[in-house]
């Protein structure tokens, strides 16, 4: 197919490339020029806007941070929606609000497109390997026609029901990771702090009813797990910025729900402190230096310590 794909950062990047591993024809654009020739050095054709990246596609995919940029490359004057064919679905992987997705799907209707909330998990690794989860709201129609697109970036296609609905299967796993990843770190802190070694520490925590995947894929703890951003400067994995973002989506639902989400807005402090200390774009995981260095130098990406 020819597919226009827009947002080409940690997780966007790699998706890319795997459409083209599965002999797609791509045409990408991104703010960051940078990104967009490493695209065309792996075979992608570069637009220079979302519009050209929409025009003569059979699909467009964006993977952009959140919903204000979605909102801009859709509807600009040099958007997606003027340069996209009546007919032609759009799929959007970013994690953002149930609401905007709406909006967005009652916009495209108007242009006559289908859209199509597929945000995803499996982190950056999973992107990488093209094992990715898709979690797909929109009719079941409109399931089954982007079902093949994304089986070349994913192994889990799960339709999760009506326009929306996707996001808010997102949104939920994120707040179990957003707590999940602060009781980790808080837990491998207080280990260290007692003096047991953290390499034993993770393996017993992996091996027995603490195991989640904070512990035993990202685990927060610098030299636990080898492919972890922790071990590599807390760099390139999902950002604080991002998870803040996403347990803001949360409380919000919450919020319009009437339903409580205790931890989910304790966790949203620690990683708004992260944030607010310079630390945003540092790996999520990085929230561990609240408790190793009390986040004194939060920002710095060398691992801290107490
Ligand atoms: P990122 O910040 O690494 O990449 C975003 C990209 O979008 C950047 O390359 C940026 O230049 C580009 N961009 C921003 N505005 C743009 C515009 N107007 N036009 C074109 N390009 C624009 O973010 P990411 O980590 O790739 O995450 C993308 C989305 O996926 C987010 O919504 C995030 O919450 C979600 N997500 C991320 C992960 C992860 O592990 N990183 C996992 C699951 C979901």
């Amino acid at each position: 197919m020819k597919i226009g794909f827009i947002g080409l950062g940690n997780m966007g990047a790699p998706m890319a490339r795997n459409l083209l591993k599965a002999g797609h024809a791509v045409r990408v654009f991104d703010l960051d020029a940078q990104a967009v020739q490493a695209l065309v050095d792996a075979g992608a054709q570069a637009a220079g806007s979302p519009k050209a990246a929409a025009t003569d596609a059979e699909c467009v995919m964006t993977m952009l941070p959140a919903a204000a940029h979605v909102r801009s490359v859709l509807s600009a004057d040099d958007g997606v929606l003027a340069g996209i064919a009546k007919g032609v679905t759009i799929i959007d992987s970013s994690t953002i609000d149930p609401a905007s997705v709406k909006a967005f799907a009652e916009l495209a209707a108007r242009h006559g497109n289908s859209f199509v909330d597929a945000p995803v998990s499996g982190g950056t690794g999973g992107a990488a390997a093209g094992t990715l989860t898709f979690m797909v709201g929109g009719s079941a129609s409109a399931y089954e026609e982007v079902k093949p697109v994304l089986a070349a970036m994913g192994k889990n296609i799960v339709h999760c029901g009506d326009t929306g609905t996707g996001q808010v299967a997102k949104i939920c796993n994120n707040l179990v990771l957003g707590i999940t990843m602060a009781g980790v770190a808080e837990a491998m802190s207080l280990g260290e702090a007692l003096g047991i070694d953290a390499k034993v520490l993770g393996g017993i925590i992996n091996t027995s009813t603490g195991r989640c995947w904070s512990s035993d894929t990202y685990n927060p703890m610098p030299g636990v797990i080898d492919s972890a951003p922790s071990t590599r400067g807390y760099t390139g994995g999902f950002g604080t910025d991002l998870m803040l973002k996403d347990l803001g989506l949360a409380t919000d639902a919450a919020r319009f729900a009437h339903q409580p989400v205790y931890l989910g807005a304790l966790a949203q402090q620690l990683y708004q402190t992260m944030s607010s200390k310079g630390a945003g774009r540092l790996d999520f995981s990085a929230v561990i230096k609240l408790y190793r260095d009390d986040g004194r130098d939060a920002s710095n990406s060398n691992g801290g310590g107490a």
